[in-house]
């Protein structure tokens, strides 16, 4: 069914801008405060006081403007967007409309489907061209208490009233829900490299709506669109979509027009559920805001910017393919946020193995970051510390074996892994008398395996290697034991 059709999919995402002040006053901007603490007569929107701009929001938007190669307009006009609600004291918010910040972006990044256990299919790059980017200030915030009882209350929050956004909106060039959650990730990406959000959307700091239609395949006219609300997480985002996808089809299908209209995802029921008609929407009325001037960006602060973006996270992606001989797969985990990028690439220099270093980060590390609970930022063990220890595997310092159990240990203890070994009674025992010995010991008290073995049971080779480690307190080079032994229960051992 779904061959017949083709999906175009377009996003809005409002990324917080992470300022300390918000846009047109001094307030703070802190999260999580007393309602109602950080506010004053302008975010209040009282009679009379007047809307001053933020220079970082300016900054940062262009750091994200930047970021998606879109062009900055010299002059920009902030608009009245006015609508009644609650929660806009104004009754009217400050955005831009014909004249925006920003146009005529794109992005270029890997994007595949994925299968039923939600792995990518194959990676192909794709470029989706955003239409624009501008600056607003985000509305207050309702709460509401007993909802659906006769004694209900709603109460208003305005620490969240006129704290900046940058609102992205790209071109419908979306074709699958998997096209839009690559999409959604790479831009949370970009603009946390560029430290200017969060990009959390579980906390409301990155929110995404999104436009879906289905036209017959090969068919020029768009369908009729629906928008979606309340895609509060990635995954909340690719499960409504499709959704939607599937329900549109099934309207169609059953002979039913598609109406215009706004969807809310409703995850515990895994549906989407019709909020209003396209027939009741707002008429905005906007007017140029009289009380700001226009935002003019001159070359020279434009320049500033470029000179200060750090690597994107797609450029860096294929960088560290090239220079360490990384996979693409590898890469893109280690570039998923830049503190992740940085310590790879510290581990890579520290350890001078860019391949060992990128499996011990992915495998170990990752996980006990994880049991713990732990950003890589705050990781008791080190790029230097971790990049010590893989230097100590490749001079055959210390085993593999070793190495994981001085790593948990490293991790729990933070000392280096000179401490730990010297406390896990030294490093690896690669002397090949030593193991000898060692091997005439284990061979002369397990006389019976000794006889199977020799009567053909080859695979006891293992128990004997099994108990050399164990003889050795997992020191032995696994190497050596494994030849030495071999040697002895074949050959020389018969001498003996
Ligand atoms: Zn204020």
């Amino acid at each position: 069914m779904r061959d017949k059709y083709e999906v175009v999919i377009g996003l809005e995402i409002h990324a917080q801008l992470k300022t300390e002040s918000k846009i047109f006053c001094s307030c703070s901007t802190r999260f999580g405060d007393e309602p109602n603490s950080n506010t004053c007569p302008v975010c209040l929107g009282l009679p009379g006081a007047l809307p001053v701009l933020n220079r970082a929001v300016v900054e940062m938007s262009a750091h994200a403007a930047l970021a998606l190669n879109l062009t900055i307009n010299q002059e920009s006009i902030f608009s009245r967007k006015n609508y009644f609600y609650p929660d806009l004291p104004k009754g009217y918010q400050i955005s831009q409309y014909d004249r925006p910040f920003s146009e005529r972006g794109w992005v270029e990044i890997p994007t595949s489907e994925r299968n039923e256990s939600g792995h990518a299919i194959e990676w192909k790059m794709k470029r989706f061209r955003i239409h624009r980017l501008h600056i607003e200030e985000d509305a207050g915030k309702s709460l509401h208490e007993g909802m659906r009882e006769s004694a209900s209350k709603s109460y208003v929050d305005l620490n969240r009233s006129g704290v900046p956004l940058a609102e992205i909106v790209s071109e419908p060039d979306f074709r699958s829900s998997w096209e839009a959650y690559d999409y959604v990730q790479y831009l949370r990406r970009a603009l946390q490299y560029t430290d200017v959000c969060d990009g959390n959307m579980e906390e409301g700091n990155l929110r995404c709506d999104a436009n879906v239609s289905i036209m017959p395949r090969g068919a020029e006219k768009f369908g009729t669109k629906v928008e979606l609300k309340n895609l509060n997480s990635f995954r909340f985002l690719q499960r409504a979509l499709e959704y939607e996808i599937d329900r549109q089809i099934a309207a169609v299908e059953s002979g039913e027009r598609i109406i215009q209209e706004t969807r809310l995802w409703n995850e515990r029921d895994s549906k989407t559920y019709s909020m209003r008609s396209k027939e009741e929407a707002h008429d905005y009325r906007y007017f140029p805001e009289p009380d700001l001037p226009p935002l003019v960006v001159s070359e020279t602060m434009i320049e500033h910017v470029r000179q200060s973006m750090p690597e994107l996270p797609e450029a860096r992606r294929r960088r560290l393919i090239e220079q360490y001989s990384l996979s693409p797969d590898d890469a893109a985990q280690l570039t998923d946020t830049r503190t992740m990028a940085d310590f790879y690439e510290a581990t890579a220099r520290a350890s001078a193995n860019p391949k060992s270093a990128a499996n011990w980060i992915l495998n170990e590390l990752v996980r006990e970051l994880k049991n713990t609970g732990t950003d890589i930022s705050a990781s008791p063990v080190g790029a230097e510390s971790l990049g010590a220890m893989i230097r100590k595997i490749d001079d055959q310092t210390i085993s593999g074996k070793m190495a994981k159990d001085a790593l948990i240990e490293m991790y729990k203890s933070g000392k280096s892994v000179d401490e730990v070994v010297s406390e896990m009674g030294g490093g690896q025992v690669s002397d090949e008398g030593a193991i000898r010995e060692m091997a005439r010991q284990v061979i002369a008290s397990n006389p019976r395996q000794l006889e199977q073995y020799r009567s053909g049971k080859s695979t006891l080779l293992g128990f004997f290697v099994g108990q050399m480690m164990k003889a050795s307190g997992g020191r032995a080079n696994p190497q050596v034991v494994n030849r030495v032994i071999k040697e002895m229960l074949e050959g020389e051992g018969q001498q003996n």
